[in-house]
């Protein structure tokens, strides 16, 4: 990738830290410009009160540099701890604002992306890289903080240093010549120059080479990560029993705890690239302590001075050398940047579309689906009318595609030929959250949080209590809720609340059910929530919803005939295709049809 390129995603990177947390970028501004300023403090008044002391000048001027010292010093400090606390608050509820970020992009995501195996593995690659080694944003943000105060040191100690050359030796002697000479300025720069290469030079190599051996510890994580999840999962606890597999993972552990490879080589990058830097700052120092110390001598400048020049040269050589370092990593970090930008970049195109559509009849015309790992069409040429008002059923044998054709319906997925429209405008041209505001479905796998049963039913926190009671009255829920401890404010499942309450899977379903009834939208969608129920209670729930929707749109999903012969239409699916579409009588009089045959396949069942 050219350079103009990697740059171009580092600013992305920050704008969308600033994007998560504006707050924390700008603490660690402040606390970065400040660790920065501080070592100039100290050091431009050490050299003036010397200076002070030298000439002789009164006791009360030199105090009063004293304590506009310590004042200063006092300041900084305080800003320092408030910007590093504030930053430090941030910086606790940052991985939960990244969740919160990808929660939305995850959103705004097109659900067939989100299901994509690559995709996948596109987030779990992000998700490992940053818990490992904080490659990505983490390291992206610790990389501004040590670059904003290396350009802010550099800048600074420039200025300082500026005097070092400009200030002429009194002449008047050959030696004093010779000091002014722009020889003897060349060749200090010279030295200096050299062994400051050499330090950044080897600096930066002992970082990257500890950074090679760092990176092969993912792998280590990847292991914790493993152990973490799933010695949790009783399941595993019970085979573990039974089996013994801890000797395996302890195995693997070992290898990675005991092995001296990393140690040993962590420990020759050290001492070998640590003693070069030494080296090289000692010789560099002795130049800088010589140069400068002639200087003074021959009345360049002032003792105090002295104390400015070395001391802004020290900042100028270790920030040069960390702005070298820092900007290394992250050139070397726009790999994990671009992960994320790609990622991104998936729910950016969901949301470039705003268009409205209001309800009406809704048209498959030549409707073909195929998932993207598949090598066949799962829907096939669907193409249908579904009128308002009406009651649909969608029934078939498992796996003939009516979940597909329902996730189409509501928008969860896009044809991969052919178009869905309402009220004739095409769905892919409307704004996602407009469509999916139009349909309550209950899916087959549906999720419930542990909040409350309230801020279930009604998906907000802001609930308005008569319509939760009213819906959970109409799914039936109204007998539990009564045995409920806090009422709708009892929240469910135990992860997230010790007062929980544990609900069974029908409770669930019919919580689920209120939540679609609350919603109130113009299409409601069951697909076979009602699959672990027996035929008996799917075909009383069934009955139930389609007398509380007598105004709406319904479809009702089942693989049992039974429970759908109320429908003013059943489609029949068969191998991903509509093969008959009538009411129950005229399907069932067209003898030797799909559905007669599956009829009287389930009919046993019923009696
Ligand atoms: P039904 O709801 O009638 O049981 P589905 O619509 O769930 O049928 O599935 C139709 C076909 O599509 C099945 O063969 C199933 O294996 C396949 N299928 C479903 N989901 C996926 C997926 N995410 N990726 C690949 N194939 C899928």
């Amino acid at each position: 990738m050219k350079l103009s390129e990697k740059i171009k995603k580092i600013l992305w990177g920050y704008r969308l830290i600033f994007r998560i947390d504006g707050k924390y970028m700008f603490y660690i501004s402040l606390k970065s410009a400040v660790s920065a300023v501080m070592p100039f403090v100290l050091i431009y008044f050490s050299s003036a009160i010397v200076d002070r002391i030298s000439t002789g000048t009164s006791f009360g001027v030199v105090m009063r540099y004293v304590i506009v010292l310590l004042a200063a010093e006092m300041l900084l400090n305080g800003i320092k701890e408030i910007a590093g606390a504030r930053s430090e608050i941030h910086q606790s509820q940052w991985q939960l604002k990244q969740e919160q970020f990808y929660c939305d992009i995850n959103n705004r995501m097109p659900y067939a992306d989100l299901e994509d195996p690559e995709l996948q593995l596109l987030k779990n690659r992000i998700r490992s890289n940053q818990n490992a080694t904080g490659a990505g944003l983490d390291t992206q943000i610790t990389c501004y903080s040590f670059l904003l105060t290396a350009f802010i040191s550099i800048t600074i100690s420039i200025f300082m240093t500026v005097g070092l050359f400009v200030n002429m030796a009194e002449s008047g002697s050959q030696s004093a010549d010779l000091v002014n000479s722009g020889t003897f300025t060349a060749a200090f720069i010279v030295f200096m120059l050299v062994c400051i290469s050499i330090s950044v030079w080897s600096s930066s190599v002992k970082f990257r080479k500890e950074n090679e051996e760092w990176r092969t510890l993912p792998e280590s994580n990847r292991l914790l990560h493993y152990i973490r999840s799933n010695l949790s999962n009783n399941l595993w606890a019970m085979d573990g029993r039974i089996y013994k597999w801890d000797n395996v993972v302890m195995d693997e552990i070992y290898k990675y705890t005991r092995d001296p490879k990393y140690i040993g080589n962590i420990y020759r990058i050290h001492r070998r690239y640590g003693t070069i830097n030494m080296a090289a700052m000692g010789v560099m120092r002795f130049f800088l302590y010589m140069f400068v110390g002639i200087k003074v001598y021959y009345k360049a400048f002032s003792v105090g001075k002295f104390i400015q020049y070395v001391g802004a040269v020290e900042q100028l050589v270790s920030n040069a050398t960390n702005m070298f370092i820092y900007f290394g990593i992250l050139l070397n970090n726009v790999a994990y940047i671009e992960d994320i930008y790609t990622y991104c970049s998936h729910a950016e195109t969901a949301a470039a579309k705003d268009g409205d559509v209001s309800e009406g009849t809704i048209r498959f015309s030549n409707v073909y689906y195929r998932y993207r790992t598949s090598d066949r069409d799962v829907l096939k040429n669907v193409d249908l009318e579904l009128k308002e008002g009406r009651k649909y059923a969608i029934v078939g044998e498992n796996g003939s595609g009516k979940t597909t054709f329902v996730k189409l319906l509501c928008g969860l997925y896009k044809p991969t030929s052919g178009i869905v429209s309402m009220n004739g405008t095409d769905v892919s041209t409307v704004s996602p959250t407009r469509y999916y505001d139009k349909f309550s479905v209950v899916f087959q796998d549906f999720s419930l949080v542990s909040a409350s049963v309230g801020e279930n039913v009604a998906c907000d926190m802001d609930q308005d209590r008569e319509r939760v009671y009213s819906a959970l009255d109409k799914a039936g829920f109204s007998e539990r809720l009564s045995k409920m401890s806090k009422g709708t404010d009892t929240v469910i499942y135990r992860e997230y609340d010790e007062t929980g309450e544990e609900i069974s899977g029908g409770e669930a379903q019919k919580i689920a059910l209120a939540r679609a009834v609350y919603k109130d939208s113009p299409y409601v969608i069951l697909d076979e929530p009602t699959a672990s129920l027996d035929p008996v209670s799917e075909e009383e729930i069934y009955s139930r919803v389609n007398e509380m929707n007598s105004d709406k749109t319904v479809f009702f999903v089942s693989h049992r005939l039974s429970s759908c012969k109320f429908c003013d239409e059943i489609l029949v699916f068969d191998n991903g295709s509509i093969v008959q579409r009538g009411s129950h009588e005229k399907l069932l009089s067209e003898k030797g049809s799909k559905y007669f045959s599956l009829w009287n396949a389930q009919a046993q069942y019923y009696v």
